[in-house]
């Protein structure tokens, strides 16, 4: 079924799916995931990590994302927040992802019946790359989850902010952003209370990057080390300083910022 199916979004929720006590210099880090209301079921924005990645952390994600602290907690997957807002997995119709990345797909095994959105790109680096750098970041377990139900999208004929994009719903539209990774994508989400918001994914991952005196000057040594192309990330941070500096561009934030989170989260309450 295709997203359009869903209706006009009604409402537009954060939810941080993921906490990881890692300081990198500031507070502990959020994995931002964003919940689309529509007339008729719901869509995420990224899924953070799931029941499972929590419960069997050390298999499904990796010895090495142990360094990054997460709290693994089951009470911040979105499933179980979404239960206690009173919808069921079922109302999660579509998953819309910035990337494939452990801490991005996960929580998609908790919605069985979710279309899961990437870029064909992504999904074929996620699913065929073999080598070690992209066994740490795409989990297979977390793939199998979503091998039969995932919808690649190759096409960006339409444009958002002067940026080409897909847009997979009227409200929702994937624009490419490499540079972490090869297929990621930033998701524009036209919220009806606040106009349009951008996820950015892990595009950046503070929100200097995009604001201040540093914006799109230089990559933090953690982005270096994640980045599959170090010169499109920074080509790409600097494309969004520049969006963020428009008085009439959309709101921009990261996956991982969490006073980016904070902002909104409490703003949509
Ligand atoms: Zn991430």
């Amino acid at each position: 079924m295709g997203m359009r199916a869903l209706g006009s979004l009604r409402r537009v929720r954060h939810l941080n799916c993921g906490t990881f006590r890692a300081r990198l210099g500031g507070p502990a880090l959020v994995s931002h995931v964003v919940v689309c209301e529509f007339e008729h079921g719901l869509a995420l924005i990224d899924s953070g990590l799931g029941t499972d990645d929590v419960a069997h952390a050390n298999s499904r994600l990796g010895v090495g994302f142990r360094l990054l602290l997460p709290t693994l907690d089951p009470a911040e997957a979105a499933v179980t927040q979404l239960d206690a807002m009173g919808f069921s997995a079922a109302d999660v119709a579509h998953i819309v992802l910035t990337h494939m990345d452990l801490d991005h797909l996960g929580g998609a095994a908790d919605f069985p019946s979710a279309t899961v959105h990437t870029s064909a790109v992504e999904q074929s680096s996620a699913t065929t790359r073999t080598d070690a750098a992209a066994k740490v970041r795409y989990r297979a377990p977390q793939l199998r989850a979503v091998k039969n139900r995932t919808s690649g999208y190759s096409d960006f004929p339409d444009e958002l902010f002067g940026f080409a994009g897909h847009m997979v719903h009227d409200s929702v539209c994937a624009i490419p952003m490499p540079g972490h990774t090869a297929g990621h994508c930033a998701i524009a989400i036209d919220d009806p209370q606040r106009g349009w918001l951008l996820h950015a994914g892990d595009a950046f991952h503070h929100r200097r990057a995009i604001t201040g005196q540093s914006s799109g000057r230089s990559i933090s040594m953690v982005e270096t080390a994640l980045a599959d192309d170090r010169r499109q990330l920074r080509e790409n941070q600097r494309r969004l300083a520049d969006l963020a500096a428009r008085t009439a561009g959309p709101q921009i934030f990261c996956a991982h910022d969490p006073v980016q989170f904070r902002a909104l989260a409490d703003s949509a309450r």
